[in-house]
């Protein structure tokens, strides 16, 4: 080792290295010395100046806030899936490079780990309390939609949730003006009340991302249509998503989806008969495709009670028709259910042919695109709210139940391990 290589080793500018010579560094964390091919080719690219002079500043050594480093980034926004370190600074992304030599203030390791843009779940009940989304944070997700826990009458409750959340969630307003009942929300037709939901949401415009509308017979019973035409009704002054819930209607879905225009969701989308969005012989019905080609978007919503079945999974799966987004249906109560976590839902369509990636694309980039308030998330682009969902892809043997106590073994399944929001790690509690 020639004392000039040594003396340059010691005064190298680390903001030099990462923009320069890092990337054809093949080994993470050898970054204490430069090679000799390396110092060549700084001097020779008239770099050797800078390298050789004093050392970095304080705030060059700490220029970024967080490194998560080693991890598998898959982010399918840009179609990245590689090893990679990602930088965040001031609650941004700033950087995601094969190795990043500078220095943070924190560091996560996450060699063997998946990281992926924060989950974003869209059909869960989270406001119904106020300890809803700091749980949620746990499991990775970073962003929610309370899917219509509240009605006109009492939707200040789940405002004032939304309003407190960590994390970015908005609230739909359930056009049963006193929420969800027992007895059924719009069982009486008069509480599916359009003055009252459209004065909620002139009100808090900013809060209320939509209209949701629950058509099961248990809880519309014969109003399933008219409920739905009251909740456009609603949304159309204010040109905002209506998300149905859907499966064993009264009136047929062609009746229903008819109703349905660009950006409005079909969640509960693997919901069994009567009125699936397939027949019996294993087609999806064309109104279903219709619905689709003009931009309505298919959720999961794994839930409890009458949302999931495995024989209509597979036989929908083995159709192409795929979800736009998973969703929890989420609520306290999860981790005692067949939900479990965001990630474990989003691991039972492993064995019907959906890739990890093809997951993760369907709880990050995808739904990000169904709310406008996600719009800039659900990616890890440089310049992106830093959100960051770090997961472990087990592999083992897993079951995975759904809504009728049947399960199914899967051999690999996604856990929770850590998560950032706004470029913070989220303590475990
Ligand atoms: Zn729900």
């Amino acid at each position: 080792m020639s004392p000039r290589r040594r003396s340059c080793t010691v005064t190298r500018s680390p903001v030099l290295v990462s923009a320069r010579y890092e990337k054809d560094r093949a080994v993470p964390g050898e970054r204490s010395t430069l090679t000799r091919r390396e110092f060549l080719s700084a001097a020779g690219a008239g770099a050797a100046m800078f390298a050789c002079a004093p050392g970095p500043t304080a705030a060059q050594a700490a220029r970024y806030d967080l490194i998560i480093r080693g991890g598998r980034v898959i982010d399918p926004s840009v179609r990245l899936d590689a090893v990679r370190d990602v930088a965040i600074a001031a609650g941004r992304i700033a950087a995601v490079e094969p190795t990043i030599a500078a220095q943070a203030a924190e560091t996560i390791d996450a060699r063997g780990k998946l990281v992926v843009p924060g989950l974003i779940d869209i059909h869960t009940h989270a406001a119904r309390s106020a300890e809803g989304p700091p749980l949620m944070l746990q499991e990775g997700v970073t962003g929610w939609i309370d899917a219509g826990s509240q009605g006109a009458d009492h939707i200040a409750d789940t405002i004032a949730v939304a309003r407190s959340s960590p994390s970015p969630g908005r609230v739909l307003i359930n056009i049963g003006r006193a929420g969800i009942l027992p007895d059924g929300d719009t069982m009486d037709l008069k509480r599916a009340d359009v003055a009252a939901a459209r004065d909620a949401i002139a009100k808090n415009r900013d809060f209320i991302a939509g209209v949701k509308a629950r058509l099961s017979r248990d809880v519309a019973g014969p109003n399933d249509f008219e409920v739905l035409r009251r909740a456009q009704e609603v949304a159309s002054a204010f040109n905002v998503p209506v998300m149905i819930h859907m499966g064993q209607t009264i009136s047929p879905i062609p009746r229903l989806f008819d109703l349905l225009k660009r950006g409005d969701v079909v969640t509960h989308m693997f919901a069994p008969p009567p009125n699936s969005i397939i027949d019996d012989s294993g087609h999806i019905l064309p109104a279903v495709l219709a619905a689709r080609r003009r931009g309505v978007w298919f959720d999961v919503a794994n839930g409890q009670n009458g949302h999931l079945r495995w024989d209509t999974v597979e036989a929908i799966m083995k159709t192409g028709f795929w979800p736009d987004s998973f969703s929890t249906d989420w609520n306290t109560n999860s981790r005692q259910t067949g939900v479990v976590d965001f990630p474990n839902c989003m691991s039972k369509l492993f064995g019907y042919g959906m890739t990890v990636n093809e997951a993760i694309a369907r709880a990050t980039v995808n739904p990000s695109r169904i709310f406008p308030l996600f719009n800039d998330r659900g990616t890890l682009n440089v310049g992106a709210p830093a959100d960051v969902a770090i997961l472990e892809l087990r592999e083992g043997t897993f079951e995975f139940v759904d809504n009728y106590k049947n399960t199914i073994t899967g051999r690999q399944r996604l856990f929770p391990s850590a998560t950032v929001l706004a470029g913070k790690r989220i303590a475990r509690t």
